[in-house]
C-alpha cells in the first residue's frame, strides 16, 4: 500500500535531516491528500522519501515522524507493534511507571503511564486519539491492567481541533479498583493516586528514581518544597528525616497526610507559598540539613525564560542560606526552555550570591523510563542537581 505523500520545502527538509521529529505546517510545500490522523510518506524536495509520519491537519505542527519504514505492508500493526517494544523496554521498572513517552517511543502524541493495576492514557495528536481503542486494547493484553483512564484534558489537544476532558475509558469489571484511588506499592511505600484528578496522568513518574536517590543523599531535618502528594517527603520520612512538606495547595498535602498516614509516618505540614515561607524561616533563624527544591516548571515559554530564571535562583538562594554547614540540596527544574547549562549557571550564581561554597556530587535527569529523543534536546526537559553547601 502507498501512503499519501507530503513534499517539504528545502527549510523543512533541512530540519529533518537534522533529526528533529516534528514538521511545521510552514514548512510543507505540498500538503498530502490524507486526513487528519492518517499516516503518510514524507517527500523531500529533491523526490527522495524522508519516512513515515503521522498527519494532522490542523495546529502548527502538520506531521510527526515514526521509525515506520516506507515499505511496510501493514501500517495500522506496524504502529501498533510499537507499543510492544515500548512496554518491553520498561521490563524491571517499578509498579508506578511510564510504559509509552510519546515521540521517544516512536509513538508520537501517546503518553501512557502504569499505576499498579490501573493504566493513564494521553492521546495528544489526531492520530492517536482516533486509535486510542486499538492501542489501550493492545496496552491491555500487555499489561493486564484492569483500569483505564482518559487524560485528555491538556492544552495541546486544542491545537489538533480535539477536545479537552478526561473519562473512565475502561472501567474495573468487578468494580474493586476505584481510578480515583489507585493503590501501588513500591519501594517500601502505599502509594494512592488520583488519576481523575490528579497532577499530569496522576502524578509525576519522572521523579520517581530521583526520590529514591534523594532519600539516600539527605539526611537529618529536612524541608520539601513544592511538596505536591509527598513523592519526595514520604521517601524522606522512610528513611529516617524529619521532614516539613510545604505546598500552597491544600488539597495536595491532604492527599500528602492521607498518604504520610497509609505508611505510617509523621510529616509536619504547611500549607504556604515558598517564597514568603523561605523568607520567613532566614529571618526567624531556622534551618535544615536538607532541602529539596522541585517547582513546576517557571520558564513555560522562551518569552518566560528570564523571569523564570529569576524565581530559581530566588527559591536557591534562599534555599541555601536556609542550610547548614554541610547541608544538602537537591534542585529540580522541568522547564525545557532552560537548558542543563543555564540551569547550572542560575545555582552558581545563587551559591555566588547566599556567600555559600556549593560542591555539585551528581547531575540527574528524569527516569529512564521517560527517554528523550537526542535530537530534540528539549524533550530532555528534567534536570536535578544533588548539591553540598559549606
Ligand atoms: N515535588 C512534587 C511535584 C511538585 S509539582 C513531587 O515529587 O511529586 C509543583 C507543586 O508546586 C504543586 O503541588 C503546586 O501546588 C506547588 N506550588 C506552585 N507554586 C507554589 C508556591 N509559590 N508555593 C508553594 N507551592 C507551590
Amino acid at each position: 500500500m502507498s501512503l499519501p505523500s507530503l513534499t517539504l520545502t528545502p527549510k523543512g527538509a533541512a530540519r529533518l535531516r537534522k533529526g528533529h521529529p516534528w514538521i511545521y505546517r510552514s514548512d510543507v510545500a505540498a500538503p498530502p491528500a490524507a486526513r487528519g490522523g492518517d499516516f503518510v510518506s514524507v517527500r523531500l524536495p529533491d523526490g527522495r522519501s524522508g519516512g513515515v509520519c503521522t498527519f494532522s491537519d490542523q495546529g502548527q505542527l502538520a506531521a510527526r515522524l515514526t521509525p515506520l519504514s516506507v515499505d511496510a505492508s501493514d501500517f495500522e500493526a506496524a504502529f501498533l507493534s510499537l507499543v510492544d517494544l515500548a512496554v518491553a523496554r520498561r521490563a524491571g521498572r517499578p509498579a508506578a511507571c511510564r510504559l509509552v513517552n510519546g515521540d521517544a517511543d516512536g509513538l508520537p502524541g501517546l503518553i501512557v503511564d502504569r499505576y499498579g493495576p490501573a493504566l493513564s492514557v494521553q492521546c495528544l495528536t489526531q492520530a492517536t486519539d482516533r486509535r486510542r481503542a486499538a492501542l489501550v486494547a493492545r496496552l491491555r493484553s500487555l499489561t493486564g491492567a484492569r483500569v483505564v483512564v482518559a487524560r485528555d484534558d491538556v492544552k495541546v489537544r486544542a491545537f489538533e481541533g480535539l477536545p479537552l476532558e478526561k473519562s473512565v475509558f475502561v472501567a474495573d469489571a468487578e468494580g474493586a479498583i476505584d481510578p480515583a484511588d489507585v493503590l501501588v506499592e513500591m519501594h517500601g511505600l502505599r502509594l494512592r493516586y488520583d488519576l481523575l484528578s490528579g497532577q499530569k496522568t496522576g502524578g509525576f513518574l519522572d521523579q520517581t528514581d530521583n526520590r529514591v536517590a534523594a532519600a539516600a543523599f539527605l539526611h537529618g531535618e529536612a524541608l520539601d518544597c513544592f511538596s505536591y502528594d509527598g513523592g519526595f517527603s514520604l521517601h524522606l520520612a522512610a528513611a529516617g528525616c524529619r521532614v516539613t512538606a510545604v505546598d500552597s495547595s491544600g488539597p495536595a498535602l491532604a492527599r500528602l497526610a492521607q498518604r504520610a498516614a497509609d505508611n505510617g509516618l509523621d510529616i509536619t505540614l504547611a500549607e504556604e507559598n515558598v517564597f514568603d515561607l523561605l523568607r520567613a524561616y532566614e529571618r526567624d533563624g531556622r534551618r535544615f540539613d536538607a532541602i529539596v527544591l522541585d517547582p513546576p516548571a517557571f520558564a513555560k515559554s522562551r518569552d518566560a525564560v528570564e523571569a523564570g530564571r529569576r524565581a530559581y535562583k530566588e527559591i536557591n538562594l534562599r534555599g541555601l542560606k536556609l542550610l547548614r554547614p554541610g547541608g544538602r540540596l537537591v534542585t529540580c527544574s522541568c522547564s525545557a526552555h532552560m537548558d542543563r547549562a543555564g540551569f547550572e549557571t542560575m545555582l552558581a550564581e545563587a551559591a555566588a550570591d547566599a556567600r555559600r561554597f556549593v560542591r555539585v556530587v551528581e547531575r540527574r535527569s528524569a527516569a529512564p523510563d521517560h527517554p528523550t529523543l537526542v535530537t530534540a534536546p528539549e524533550t530532555d526537559y528534567l534536570k536535578v542537581l544533588f548539591a553540598e553547601a559549606h
